[in-house]
């Protein structure tokens, strides 16, 4: 699943290719891509619409218009967006939807696993959406470790499993966290209300480290993930835990452990990531 690192990486990929640009015309073939609403209308109430930003809030692509309202894409498992010039790209039986821009371009939107979402939002939707569901930026400024505390202050889940709820902090997923969690040297399972200060602050600056090597590598490619140009990722040459199981550990040479938690597979290094709870 796309994470911050990939879908930042996305974002500055559309950016120049979309800002300025009108939709001539959409298509949209999946009906679950947008329902409950129907494709066709969707497809109608973009058309026409010329794009004024392409932004980024955790997971979320936020396609701005020049009339204020916006197209809200989560790529969610599998989804991925190909900008071409128009009668370049290929056929593609996992295409949910294509936009066709006015210089004789097009944006296609192919998602084999069919769980991403597109929603268009009228003006002043977007913030009250997003405030719901989504927690800080974590590369903001104002995204320091005070406010990492606060926001697993009341947690008494595992520290992993408050990390992946996009309202603790934005963008983060099952990756990400693991790497991060390695970096800083804290077990996945420890109560996510149980650090002290400098544990706190190990791992604020874990997280940001790992997002921001995420961003140089323009994300990792495991599956489906490609930026628009169809490039790809080098962030899986950089993993220190994720999917190496019995792999030695980088910094104590103790094999990683591969263990479940929440049905999602989780890589830590028991040497160094030690449970501090003594049991
Ligand atoms: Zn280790």
């Amino acid at each position: 699943m796309p994470e911050l690192p990939e879908v930042e990486t996305v974002r500055r990929g559309l950016e120049p290719a979309l800002v300025g640009r009108r939709f001539d015309h959409v298509d949209i073939y999946d009906p679950r891509l947008v329902r409950p609403y129907d494709p066709a209308e969707v497809a109608a109430e973009l058309s026409g619409e010329r794009v004024a930003s392409v932004g980024r809030r955790g997971k979320y692509l936020i396609v701005g218009f020049e009339t204020g309202r916006v197209l809200l894409i989560h790529l969610r498992m599998t989804g991925s967006l190909r900008h071409a010039r128009r009668g370049s790209l290929q056929d593609d039986p996992h295409r949910r939807a294509v936009v066709n821009l006015d210089n004789r371009s097009d944006v296609a939107y192919r998602d084999v696993r069919r769980f991403g979402t597109w929603l268009l939002l009228e003006p002043g939707e977007l913030e009250p959406y997003l405030d719901e569901r989504v927690g800080p930026e974590p590369l903001d400024t104002s995204f320091t470790a005070a406010r990492l505390g606060e926001r697993l202050a009341n947690r008494r889940a595992p520290l992993k499993s408050a990390l992946l709820d996009q309202r603790t902090v934005a963008g983060l997923g099952n990756i990400y966290v693991d790497e991060a969690l390695w970096r800083a040297r804290l077990h996945p399972l420890r109560p996510a209300n149980g650090l002290d200060r400098d544990e706190l602050r190990r791992l604020h600056r874990a997280i940001r480290a790992t997002l921001e090597k995420g961003l140089e590598r323009q994300g990792s490619t495991l599956r489906d993930y490609a930026a628009p140009d169809g490039a790809s990722g080098s962030m899986q040459d950089e993993f220190r835990v994720y999917g190496r199981e019995g792999e030695p550990c980088e910094r104590c040479g103790t094999p990683i452990t591969r263990i479940r938690l929440g049905g999602r597979g989780t890589w830590f290094c028991p040497e160094c990531q030690a449970d501090s709870r003594g049991d």
